[in-house]
């Protein structure tokens, strides 16, 4: 059922000029299931001037219209639901109830912009001298480059393009090379929906190469990113120096705070689905598990029967609960990070080692009490290990979760309303949840402070970043 995927620029779907395609591998076999296209400049060049009419013809389509078509694309995502979630777990590992998960949120996302979209109102400012009228208004701010990763190929991306789309604006959407089926199949569902051609295009190909000849084109207005805070910085330089807009999605390093006073058992159930979810694999995660110590050994105790009651497997085998890690780079990532914990006097309670010789499979990991030097308390772990350190006080628990330069999310537990009121006023993070898993919902806020990025993905802030303010003054 996988089929090679290939690029759709101007309203056509076609492979690259020069022909070349990069393959796709299968994280749970390693078997490569098809291809995808590999775009070089010519593509590129006509992708922009396709981005550029398509900006012309949807701007004017009324806000009222763009909202059918979004919505028409977000029933097609539910109708295909199966058969997306499929490639999704085919090409990118996660358990096939994730996979279909993630295709249901991104019809709710869709469609959340949809409406989000007929509400951009302008202002009328009260002028100085009678008869004055004073405007400030919100335009489309022109045709965008989005640049998207392989942990969420659906997710990733439709919020980029749902808010854009909304907002007037054309787009290119750079997907994922190691996850291309299931991101094509949403772009697939804005052309059956009726997007005018050159409004939605699609390309892949060396990410540095797209983004170097995007991010500097002329005919571009605004880029957006997620993906590594490395990466990022770069991004965000070039984007500077062209004077475009940018939104930086960038990695965390999660603290979940669980107090004394917390309930243990929703504590346990919560922080560990969130961990292990798509193996780890999500700049969310929860990572650095700071435990007050008279709680602590009960909590690493639950928590690892949590690890270890998980069925790792197959994303497309009945009953699976975590699959692979979705490429190799992230295996060696993984084996590098614990033994590097266990040099600095860390204990392994369960997992730290590859499962087989065949597929990406990891085992779910918790770690206890690493040296706060160690690279797993600074780095981004992005992969199934849960780091655990027993804390005293609640001001020794913010040293420690602000320590980072990232702040994207942060988890805490604890039963003092009070505590979790001075958590919300002094965690450094972008978004905080206490006592509950509520982040990433399309109506709310999403996006992280310092190393982790800039601007928010979701609510409506997250039309913002595409909508550019003019005031018109006329008497
Ligand atoms: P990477 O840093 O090489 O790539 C991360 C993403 O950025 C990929 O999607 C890649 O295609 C893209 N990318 C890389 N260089 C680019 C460039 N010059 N221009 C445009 N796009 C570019 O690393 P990786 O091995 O793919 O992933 C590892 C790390 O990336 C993880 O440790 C994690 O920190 C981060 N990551 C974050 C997210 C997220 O949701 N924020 C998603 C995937 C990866």
């Amino acid at each position: 059922m996988y089929q090679d995927t290939l690029l759709h620029i101007a309203g056509r779907w076609r492979p690259a000029a020069a022909g070349a395609t990069i393959p796709v591998i299968n994280p749970a076999t390693e078997e490569v299931v098809g291809a995808v296209a590999h775009a070089t400049a010519d593509d590129l060049g006509e992708a922009v001037a396709a981005a550029k009419g398509g900006f012309a013809t949807w701007r004017k389509v009324s806000p009222y219209e763009r909202s059918k078509v979004m919505r028409q694309a977000a029933a097609l995502m539910r109708e295909r639901e199966e058969t997306i979630a499929r490639l999704m777990t085919i090409e990118q590992g996660k358990p096939l109830s994730e996979a279909r998960g993630e295709v249901r949120s991104s019809a709710d996302v869709i469609e959340w912009f949809a409406e989000e979209g007929r509400r951009a109102y302008g202002r009328v400012i009260p002028p100085r001298a009678e008869g004055v009228y004073q405007l400030s208004l919100r335009e489309p701010v022109g045709p965008v480059a989005a640049f998207t990763p392989w942990n969420f190929p659906i997710n990733q991306v439709v919020r980029k393009l749902s808010a854009a789309l909304a907002a007037g604006c054309s787009i290119i959407v750079k997907a994922p090379e190691e996850t291309p089926a299931s991101a094509s199949e949403l772009i697939r569902a804005f052309i059956d929906a009726g997007t005018p051609a050159g409004v939605v295009n699609l390309a892949f190909g060396t990410p540095s190469e797209i983004s170097q000849y995007l991010i500097a084109h002329p005919d571009i207005r605004k880029i957006s990113f997620t993906g590594s805070t490395p990466v990022g910085k770069q991004l965000a330089a070039l984007a500077g120096l062209h004077m475009k807009r940018a939104t930086m999605e960038l990695g965390g390093h999660a603290p979940a705070i669980v107090f004394g006073d917390a309930d243990l058992e929703s504590a346990v159930n919560v922080l560990s689905a969130a961990k292990f979810r798509n193996a780890g694999q999500v700049c969310v995660s929860p990572t650095r598990f700071l435990v007050q110590e008279q709680l602590f050994e009960p909590f690493v105790e639950e928590f690892v029967k949590k690890a270890q009651s998980l069925k790792v497997g197959d994303g497309l085998a009945e009953g699976t609960t975590m699959g692979p890690l979705a490429n190799e780079r992230r295996l060696h990532a993984m084996d590098a990070l614990v033994a590097d914990a266990v040099k600095s006097g860390a204990e392994v309670r369960t997992g730290g080692r590859r499962i087989g010789n065949k597929g990406y499979f990891f085992e779910p990991t918790v770690i206890v009490k690493p040296s706060q030097g160690s690279r797993v308390m600074n780095e981004e772990p992005f992969g199934p290990l849960a780091i655990m350190v027993p804390f005293k006080s609640f001001d020794d628990a913010i040293h420690e979760a602000n320590r980072l330069p990232y702040g994207l999310a942060a988890y805490a537990y604890t039963g003092s309303t009070k505590t979790a009121a001075a958590l919300g006023a002094t965690i450094e993070s972008g978004m905080v949840t206490i006592n509950h898993m509520g982040l990433g919902l399309p109506e709310t806020p999403f996006g992280g402070i310092k190393d982790s990025g800039m601007g928010s993905e979701g609510g409506s802030e997250g039309i913002e970043a595409y909508l550019q303010i003019k005031f018109v003054s006329q008497i």
